[in-house]
């Protein structure tokens, strides 16, 4: 059989990104895997490989831990119960199918990621955004909630969830989760945090932040290679959203049965000590961004979102860099091409007005190096 295809592009596959560069891109920082869970792949990489021990659920594995790691994950976001998923997205979509009507309103912030609006679309819902404050903090004003609220039930619309992004992707803004909660509960509606870029760096309280259910990301803030995800809930929703089949009793039916089903649960799993010992060195990565923001604001950066940092995700504003880019024959790639002959990366090749970038994870030796390496390449192209 001749299928037409040329197969030798799929051989020999490489990346070398953290082997040979510092890496800048927020979404890939703290998905970085310990080596622990490097050699773990090495165990685990055949197909199903969680399911040698399996009596009909995923989540209710012994061997390797599974079961244990939810309930400790439960634990460590004081949620009441967890599953996995295939990533914050699948987390949110699951809620969203099961505790709406279809029709119903979501409101949600307008920092949200698109796969909260996408989510939203599958699940047949509507939605409402409560905008920001807009340039150049972007804040979400809990208040701005209750008016959102109000609104809609004014104008007699039904309410299904109310869901918040907790850091958002944009300005690494970190919102007032415990304030928006606490409207959301005294209003009667389930509240959903987005925790797709805290779970896993910074520490999360659920219940503290008055959360109903929380989405986290294994791939984007775990230290996992995932896909994988997390959806922890509390009691009160267990019923509708770990309701089982009726043709296949011990089958979750928001999780299709079962999920993240081998490696990408694994590594989870194995970087899962990682993951608690390193949130609780939160505040040292939150020096480290403000020590980059400080130092580049000097050379004409301008950091956009909330200020003083509380996240490790930076966007800047960086007309000097645009300035720069007018008179360098590379035009836009200037930046990119020095940063490769200084073997940093992660940052969008060809864009000059606007950049995103995060320390999160770096040695303090490695976060003063990228702070040099950019004065230098901005100052020598003056
Ligand atoms: C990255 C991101 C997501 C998507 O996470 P997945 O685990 O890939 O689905 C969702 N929300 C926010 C705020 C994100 O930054």
């Amino acid at each position: 059989m001749n299928f037409n295809i040329n197969i030798d592009k799929y051989r020999n596959l490489k990346r070398s990104m953290e082997r040979e560069m510092i890496n800048l891109n927020p979404i890939q920082r703290a998905g970085v895997l310990p080596i622990e869970s490097k050699k773990a792949i090495y165990e685990f990489w055949d197909g199903y490989s969680v399911c040698d021990y399996c009596s009909g659920r995923l989540d209710k594995i012994e061997t390797p831990p599974i079961h244990e790691f939810l309930e400790d994950l439960s634990k460590f976001l004081n949620m009441d119960v967890s599953r996995p998923t295939h990533g914050a997205r699948e987390s949110k979509f699951i809620v969203m199918n099961s505790v709406c009507k279809e029709g119903d309103y979501v409101v949600l912030d307008s920092n949200a990621h698109y796969t909260s609006y996408v989510a939203i679309e599958r699940a047949k819902l509507n939605y409402q955004e409560v905008e920001s404050e807009g340039y150049p903090t972007f804040r979400i004003d809990p208040e701005k909630y209750k008016e959102t609220i109000d609104n809609l039930e004014d104008s007699g619309k039904n309410i299904g969830l109310i869901l918040l992004t907790h850091v958002d992707g944009n300005y690494g803004n970190l919102a007032d989760a415990e304030k928006i909660g606490k409207i959301a509960r005294e209003k009667g509606y389930p509240f959903l945090l987005n925790c797709a870029y805290s779970v896993g760096r910074m520490p999360v309280d659920g219940k503290k932040l008055n959360a109903d259910f929380i989405a986290a990301s294994g791939h984007k803030s775990m230290a996992a290679s995932g896909p994988a995800g997390i959806l922890s809930i509390n009691d009160e929703f267990a019923d509708s959203i770990l309701k089982t089949s009726k043709k296949f009793l011990v089958k979750e039916l928001e999780m299709l049965g079962c999920t993240s089903r081998g490696l990408p649960i694994l590594t989870l799993m194995t970087s899962f000590p990682h993951v608690v010992e390193r949130v609780k060195k939160w505040d040292e990565e939150v020096k480290k961004t403000r020590y980059l923001v400080k130092e580049l604001e000097e050379i004409g950066f301008i950091q956009l979102g909330v200020a003083p940092k509380e996240h490790d995700l930076v966007r800047f504003e960086t007309p000097i860099l645009d300035e720069i880019a007018q008179k360098d024959k590379r035009r836009g790639y200037f930046f990119y091409d020095e940063l490769k002959k200084r073997k940093i990366g992660g940052i969008k090749r060809g864009t000059t007005k606007e950049l995103k970038m995060s320390v999160y994870g770096l040695s303090w030796e490695q976060v003063e190096y990228v702070v040099d390496s950019i004065k230098e390449i901005v100052k020598s192209s003056l």
